[in-house]
């Protein structure tokens, strides 16, 4: 089963009772999924939240995400600091934000909107550029929801919000990677 789907039944409790009444092909419960989560806990509260929905353990995932993901090295004179750069990247993680234009809609591997034209019947999409990806906060506002000024987010924490964002990235595809090979297994276990 995909791993992404798999992880939206985690929020609809399918009870083993209904998959044996249900007959035909043997699906997944809840806790099927729920085993075969990672077991790294950072990976498995990522997932959860980001492709179940539960958003009840976004503060633990806050509070794990600041102890495993934020290096050492980066010093900020006050620690709320790393917290409110975390959850936004975080945030942005999760809802990477579409472009409200186009929708994402790709043609030709670029984002377009559709024209009247027949002869042209799309054109790249002014909004995104034809990325499909919601235009990112400024600097600007990112320096004020943390509380530095812009000059410190452009000469420290930007690249530190663009380093976060690519470990995110990476976890997310070994928690998917784990999870799916772990479904798989117990697929064949049961047969
Ligand atoms: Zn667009």
């Amino acid at each position: 089963m995909n791993p992404k789907r798999a992880l939206t039944q985690l929020t609809t409790r399918i009870t083993r009772y209904a998959d044996t009444v249900s007959g035909g092909r043997p699906t997944l419960s809840w806790d099927d999924i729920a085993g075969a989560l990672p077991k790294e806990r950072i990976q498995s509260l990522l997932i959860r939240v980001k492709w179940a929905g539960e958003s009840q353990f976004w503060p633990d995932l806050v509070w794990w995400a600041l102890r495993e993901l934020w290096p050492q090295e980066w010093k900020t004179q006050d620690p709320r600091r790393a917290q409110r750069l975390l959850e936004l990247a975080l945030r942005d993680w999760i809802d990477p934000g579409i472009c409200h234009r186009c929708g994402g809609h790709e043609q030709d591997g670029r984002c377009v909107l559709r024209t009247r034209d027949k002869k042209h019947p799309f054109r790249t999409c002014p909004t995104c550029q034809g990325t499909g990806i919601r235009r990112a906060r400024s600097g600007r506002s990112m320096a004020q929801i943390i509380g530095i000024d812009e000059k410190t987010w452009r000469d420290t924490w930007s690249a530190r919000f663009a380093h976060l964002e690519a470990v995110l990235n990476t976890l997310e595809s070994q928690a998917l990677h784990t999870l799916e090979k772990n479904l798989e297994n117990n697929d064949h276990s049961n047969i």
